[in-house]
């Protein structure tokens, strides 16, 4: 069998074998396992991001409850208010300052009920991305052990082809055999194409030259596509 015949007969099983494994890469277990990675993988950045929130959320929270208590303790001062006017002070002072206290007390109290309401929304919302997250990981990993028995099932037959494939390939040079298995890596298929009507399957024309160097057999590749071009 001459390369080119031999390059033909690889093609053929090998577009065998790329048929299963697009069967494979669309079948509903492996389009279920990819959306449930997804959603897993999903769950966990927002996951993350609430917790940093949350971090975020208490260190507020810890800063405006020492400022409620030091403005508490500053307004202790102006409880004896009678005492610090018979003392001499200058009432309207006093009660100017502790009207402001009051004043930023009820703001700081009210930033704070505002954070307290946002952490209990945040940490029911975190329990429930939690069960989501973990439903989705329980549902990946039975996914992926139903695709991991759709790829079992198919294991015997991509073995033989494989096997069939490395005999065959024996008999072609490594060099071509090589630059075959990147176009097929690229997703190029099928690979080695005849010339018709004295274009590449991709539409590029061919010279009359370039034609010609066919006749004997020899196999060029296409400027455009990269396919292998044959004379049938
Ligand atoms: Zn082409």
């Amino acid at each position: 069998m001459s390369v080119l015949e031999q390059l033909l007969e690889y093609q053929k099983k090998d577009g065998a074998l790329r048929k299963i494994e697009q069967e494979l890469a669309s079948s509903e277990e492996r389009k279920k396992l990819v959306q449930a990675r997804s959603f897993m993988k999903n769950a966990e950045t927002r996951i993350a991001a609430q917790d940093a929130r949350a971090v975020e959320l208490k260190n507020l929270r810890d800063q405006l409850v020492l400022r409620v208590e030091e403005i508490g303790h500053g307004l202790a001062e102006y409880s004896d208010l009678d005492e610090m006017v018979d003392g001499g002070g200058d009432v309207s002072f006093y009660k100017k300052n502790a009207l402001q206290l009051q004043e930023r007390l009820r703001a700081i109290k009210a930033e704070l009920s505002k954070i307290l309401a946002e952490i209990e929304s945040l940490s029911a919302e975190y329990k429930k991305l939690m069960e989501q997250g973990k439903a989705a990981n329980k549902q990946a990993k039975e996914y992926g052990d139903r695709y991991k028995a759709v790829q079992s099932a198919r294991a015997p037959e991509i073995n033989a082809l494989n096997a069939e494939l490395a005999k065959i390939a024996e008999g072609i040079p490594k060099e071509t055999m090589e630059k075959y298995k990147q176009k097929r890596s690229e997703n190029v298929f099928p690979v080695i194409v005849p010339l018709t009507g004295g274009m590449c399957v991709c539409g590029m024309d061919l010279s009359l030259a370039q034609q010609k160097k066919l006749e004997g057999g020899d196999v060029i590749e296409c400027e455009h596509c990269r396919r292998f071009i044959y004379k049938a």
